[in-house]
């Protein structure tokens, strides 16, 4: 196991800076996802790592040692892209069995190694087919079998789940993350899927514009978003953000949000920190899946646009576009289009931001 740690990283192609700084510390056998939109720098950070790629300037350290000049192959990582770089003349135990062969292991080794990692990515029944005849999905989990074999101190994946198909993919959600745990290795995991990030991760490393913008367990970027891009990334459907000014009450600080009307009063921490923050013009936040919905009562006045209703749960839609909110309610909800409603956020859950900045009011 190894620590990893980014100080002042900075990486530019000509004149165009991909990462403009990361700071960012990996814990011994940590799994952590670099989560961000596409052209965020996530891959040119992970290229770096793994030794691709030169920094501009900052460093890598792998537990205390700057890996800066150290080459791919002395690193110790292993790596998996998106396109799985399998020989498909070969079958899946000699696929599986390169690494280690190419390491000298002696023969009982390797094929003690063949069998775990085979038996743990169900792999077993096609060890003597031809890789070529595979489907993508078991291509896929063979190329993570490939790097994962020679049990490499750090394992870093590069999207390897964006080619397979959906129902695969939550199936190697939870194998990837039961690998991790098994061979305890410090995991670096590159995804724009904040659900993949969400369900693996130990902490998320959010990133945007080649900026770190947070890092944090998941329940700590989802609860405590540090601005409105991570607000917006994390969770699906997203945050409600309805723009408003902060207005005093004779019952305390609310929010004037316009056409829904005037908030309820902010909890007493939220009211001082936006007080504090001499904040005026903001955006009230709040999860869809933390509102009381009724028919009458207090809350944001809005009509039902439509119902989504996907098994689980059933995800309501409201209002017109420049005003849209959704809320998460339970399967059995019954509405109707066109009905408005009282949308009442759980005072515990509103989040503020200031509108200029972005940055959470906190
Ligand atoms: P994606 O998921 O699309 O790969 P990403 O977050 O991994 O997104 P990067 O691949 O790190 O993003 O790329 C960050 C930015 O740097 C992008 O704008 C990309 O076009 C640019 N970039 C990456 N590699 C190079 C290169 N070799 N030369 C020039 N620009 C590059």
């Amino acid at each position: 196991m190894t620590t990893i740690r980014l100080e002042n990283l900075v990486k530019s192609f000509g004149s165009f800076t991909a990462l403009k700084t990361m700071d960012l510390e990996i814990g011994n056998g940590e799994f952590v996802a670099l989560l961000g939109p596409s052209g965020c720098g996530k891959s040119t950070t992970m290229n770096m790592i793994a030794g691709m790629e030169a920094p501009t300037s900052g460093r890598i350290l792998f537990d205390g040692r700057d890996m800066a000049g150290v080459p791919m192959g002395k690193r110790g990582v292993g790596f998996v892209f998106q396109n799985y770089a399998i020989f498909t003349h070969m079958t899946v135990r000699q696929n599986l069995a390169y690494g280690p062969k190419a390491r000298g292991w002696p023969k009982a080794k390797v094929d003690a190694a063949v069998a775990k990692i085979a038996d743990f990515l169900q792999l077993t029944p096609m060890l003597d087919q031809k890789s070529a005849k595979l489907s993508v999905n078991i291509l896929q989990r063979l190329a993570i079998g490939r790097s994962a074999i020679v049990e490499p101190a750090i394992f870093l994946l590069d999207e390897p789940l964006s080619n397979v198909d959906a129902a695969f993919r939550a199936v190697m959600r939870t194998e990837l993350k039961h690998l991790q745990r098994e061979f305890r290795q410090t995991m670096v995991y590159v995804t724009h899927d904040q659900l993949e990030a969400m369900t693996m991760a130990d902490r998320i490393a959010v990133m945007d514009h080649g900026v770190l913008q947070q890092v944090g367990t998941p329940i700590e970027v989802y609860n405590d978003p540090v601005n409105l891009f991570v607000a917006r990334f994390i969770g699906a459907p997203g945050m409600n953000l309805v723009e408003g000014t902060l207005a005093e009450t004779d019952r305390g600080l609310a929010v004037d949000l316009g056409a829904f009307g005037l908030s309820p009063p902010l909890p007493a921490a939220l009211a001082g920190a936006a007080r504090t923050a001499g904040a005026k013009e903001v955006v009230y936040g709040f999860r869809p899946e933390e509102v009381t919905l009724r028919t009458e009562g207090p809350g944001l006045r809005a009509a039902v646009g439509f119902v989504e209703r996907i098994g689980a749960r059933t995800i309501v839609h409201f209002g017109a576009a420049d005003r849209a909110l959704k809320i998460v309610a339970e399967p059995s909800t019954a509405v109707s289009v066109g009905e408005t409603l009282s949308i009442e956020p759980v005072a515990a859950s509103v989040r503020l931001f200031d509108k200029a900045s972005g940055r959470a009011i906190k």
